[in-house]
Order: structure tokens, then C-alpha cells, then sequence
């Protein structure tokens, strides 16, 4: 969810300073596994529609990610990069409306396919979707590793607890 209304300073639910200060640790994640032939990257992004009157997220959260707007386009130089690698064999953009990147998407099925047994997480927030995303792993049973300088969130307290509940709760590798 590495988007601009998740992190710009002026996105509509963001994380701000600590979400723009991972630019550079995510692009230099996400060139390495897009580089790497026996990985693949997935951009797990939110999609709303506005004011969805069936959707949980309308009542918790002003409105974010709105399909069609800007605000739903990767931040920085993590847009330009997946624009200029989003047709390789091993680059995947997954709409996802839940906080997890497994609800709803083929994620799984991706993954199994070709035997990846190990997901790596980085992006926002650490607190909910990294987190749920992180507990839908686990209970699937794969290994977890999360790149604590490439997660961040508008809660603080809550990033820090989420990097214990990894580590102690989830068996993730916190690196
Ligand atoms: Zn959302």
C-alpha cells in the first residue's frame, strides 16, 4: 500500500514523514526480488470505491485509495520503477479491498503455484496491513520476514507493537 494517499504529505490517510522515509529502503527492496529470477514482487494495493456504503473501512477511515484518483498511485520512484518493470513474468499488481493482501485476491494461489514458501513485507501500515497481511501468512503457513526499515505507520505505538507481535506471535524474521 506504498500509495501517495498513504504516504504524500498531503494523502488523504497518511503516514507522512515516516512513510516518505522509506522511499529508498522500498525501491532498493523492490529492485532486488524484481531482479532476482526466483522471486516475484506483488504490489498489494487498496481499492476502494467512495462512500461504499457495504464497505467496514467507510465508517473507521476518511475516504483513501478511491478507484481512478491519484491518490491510489504508488508514491515516488516506486511508481516509476513498477511502470517500467510491470511486464515482467515476475511483477504482479493485486487489487485488494481488505487490510490483507490474501483477502479476496489470488494471492495464495500465486504463491503456491510456484512453490514460494517464504513472503517478505514491507510498506504501510505496519499496524493493519502489513499486519493482517502478516497473520493471513502465518496461518497459511509461510515463513514471514518483515523489513522494519521498510514499514512504517500513522500509529507509532502501534508500529512498535506490531514489530513485537511479528516477531514474538508470528515467528517472522523482523530484519
Ligand atoms: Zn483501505
Amino acid at each position: 500500500d506504498y500509495t501517495i494517499d498513504f504516504v504524500a504529505l498531503d494523502g488523504k490517510l497518511t503516514c507522512g514523514e515516516p512513510g516518505i522515509r522509506l522511499e529508498g529502503t522500498i525501491l532498493e527492496l523492490t529492485k532486488e526480488f524484481t531482479n532476482d529470477s526466483e522471486s516475484i514482487v506483488v504490489y498489494a494495493i487498496d481499492l476502494h470505491k467512495e462512500m461504499d456504503p457495504y464497505h467496514p473501512e467507510t465508517k473507521l477511515f476518511p475516504p483513501h485509495n478511491i478507484e481512478g484518483t491519484k491518490g491510489r498511485q504508488l508514491f515516488g520512484k516506486i511508481e516509476d520503477f513498477y511502470q517500467q518493470t510491470k511486464n515482467q513474468d515476475n511483477v504482479f499488481y493485486l487489487d485488494k479491498t481488505r487490510y490483507s493482501a490474501f483477502q479476496g485476491t489470488n494471492l495464495e494461489n500465486i504463491l503456491r503455484e510456484r512453490n514460494i514458501k517464504e513472503v517478505h513485507l514491507i510498506g504501510v501500515c505496519t499496524d493493519i496491513c502489513v499486519l493482517h497481511t502478516a497473520v493471513d501468512a502465518y496461518n497459511k503457513g509461510f515463513d514471514i520476514v518483515v523489513h522494519e526499515g521498510a514499514v512504517a505507520s500513522f500509529n507509532q505505538q502501534g508500529h512498535e507493537w506490531a514489530l513485537g507481535h511479528f516477531k514474538n506471535s508470528l515467528g517472522a524474521k523482523v530484519i
